[in-house]
Parts: C-alpha cells; structure tokens; sequence
C-alpha cells in the first residue's frame, strides 16, 4: 500500500480485517482503543526522549531508528482507524470540520 494509492477507507478496512481474522474485534471497547492509541504514541514519544530538539530530526539518518519511527507512527494510525471504525467516524471529514472550526479560531493574518 502507498499513500498515493491507498483510500483511507482501504487502510480501515485493511485493519479490520487484519484484527478481525486474529478475533481482536470481539474483544475491542472505546476505553481500551483509546488507551492503546495512547500508549502507541508514548511510544512514538519515547524515541525522541532525551534528544535535543535540533537534534531530532537526526533519526531520519538512523536506519534502525528511522525503522523504529516508522513502526510507531503505523501502530498510532493503527489505532486511531480503530477508534473511527469502532465509532463510525469518517476521519477525512472529521479532519475537514475541525479544519473548518480551527480557521474560524485562528485566522489567516492579513499582511
Ligand atoms: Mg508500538
């Protein structure tokens, strides 16, 4: 799959059936989708603990990092097409409201 070519809806459904063929679904709530979102994204976190902030983008030139990195950000866009699976939330259209409602908070500066 690549992004250029991929729906969203595939990747869900991808997940889906990935965890529904493993019998993962039957055993999935709101609470436990959401905690395992969290826990994937102090994941992701824990790989730039400890680093500089100029140092950060050093990973990208650490293959073994760089694979790291890759990983967690899968395993939090994992979980986040759980929650809007399990809620039925579109995430493209949930992206472009919030978008809508973040242009009214924080306008465009006029030059
Ligand atoms: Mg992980």
């Amino acid at each position: 799959m690549k992004d250029k070519t991929t729906t969203l809806e595939a990747v869900k459904q991808y997940i889906q059936e990935f965890s529904d063929v493993r019998g993962w679904r039957k055993d999935q709530n709101a609470k436990d989708l959401v905690m395992a979102l969290t826990v994937e994204a102090a994941e992701l976190a824990e790989i730039f603990m400890w680093l500089h902030s100029d140092e950060a983008d050093s990973v990208r030139e650490d293959p073994k990092e760089f694979e790291h990195l890759k990983e967690e950000v899968a395993d939090v866009f994992w979980y986040l097409c759980r929650i809007c699976r399990h809620f039925d939330i579109d995430l493209a259209e949930a992206v472009e409201d919030k978008s809508v409602k973040n242009a009214k908070k924080y306008p465009v500066a006029e030059k």
